[in-house]
C-alpha cells in the first residue's frame, strides 16, 4: 500500500468536501477486522474509494472488497485512486445504483460496510443478511445521523433519512441472530454480528 498517495486521497476527499470515513470510526472497523481479517468483504458507497484502500490493510491473504457506487465522476477517481496506492487487485468496483446491483448479488461476504443513500438502510441491511457468512459482521456507518435519529425534532429534509436510520436500528436489534452495538463515534456506527451457532 503506498501511504503517500492514501494521504493525498484523503486531503482533496475533505478539500472537496466528499463524506469519507471518519478517523475515530476508522480506528474501531479497522480494529475488528484485524480481529477477524475477511477473506471477503463487501462495500456499499465507494465514493473515491478511500474507505476501501484503508480496509484492503486488513483482508486475509488473497481477500478481496467489492464496493458499490453510482456516481460516475466518483467511480472514475475511485478507479484512480485504487491504482496509484497499488491496492486495486485488491478492490473490484461494482458500477451502478446498489439498490439494483445488490439483489443480483450472490457471493457470500465475511464483512459489510453499510456507508450510502440512509433512505435506503433497511433494504441494504436485509440484502447484506442474506450473503453473510456466519460470524460475520456488518458495520453502517452515519447511523445517527448528526443526531437527528435520537431528537424529535427533525427538518422535512431529514425525515425520511432518520425513519430509516431509525427502523435499521430496530431491526439490528431485535433481530435475536445479530448480536449489535451502536457506538457514538464519527457520526454514529452499528455493529452487528451474525451469532455462530456452535
Ligand atoms: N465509503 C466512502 C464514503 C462513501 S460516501 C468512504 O468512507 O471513503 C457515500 C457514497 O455512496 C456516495 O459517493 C454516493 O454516491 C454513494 N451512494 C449513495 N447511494 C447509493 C446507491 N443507492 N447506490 C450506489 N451508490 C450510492
Ligand atoms: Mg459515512
Amino acid at each position: 500500500m503506498n501511504i503517500n498517495e492514501l494521504k493525498k486521497i484523503k486531503k482533496r476527499a475533505l478539500d472537496e468536501h466528499i463524506p469519507i470515513i471518519m478517523d475515530d470510526t476508522l480506528e474501531v472497523i479497522e480494529k475488528e477486522l484485524k480481529k477477524n481479517p475477511p477473506k471477503k468483504m463487501l462495500e456499499i458507497g465507494t465514493a473515491v474509494g478511500y474507505s476501501a484502500i484503508c480496509f484492503s490493510e486488513f483482508l486475509a491473504d488473497k481477500g478481496t472488497i467489492d464496493t458499490i457506487e453510482r456516481d460516475e465522476e466518483r467511480i472514475e477517481q475511485a478507479k484512480i485512486n485504487i491504482v496509484k496506492t497499488e491496492v486495486a487487485e485488491k478492490i473490484n468496483i461494482l458500477e451502478g445504483d446498489a439498490v439494483e446491483i445488490l439483489p443480483i448479488l450472490n457471493e457470500k461476504y465475511d464483512a459489510v460496510f453499510i456507508d450510502a443513500a440512509k433512505g435506503k438502510y433497511p433494504f441494504f441491511l436485509n440484502q447484506s443478511l442474506r450473503m453473510l457468512k456466519k460470524g460475520g459482521i456488518i458495520f453502517a456507518d452515519n447511523i445517527l445521523y448528526k443526531g437527528y435519529v435520537m431528537s424529535d425534532y427533525n427538518k422535512h429534509k431529514q425525515r425520511t433519512a432518520v425513519r430509516n436510520l431509525r427502523e435499521y436500528i430496530k431491526e439490528i436489534t431485535e433481530n435475536p441472530e445479530l448480536e449489535t452495538e451502536i457506538l457514538e463515534v464519527g457520526d454514529g456506527l452499528a455493529i452487528s454480528r451474525l451469532k455462530d451457532e456452535k
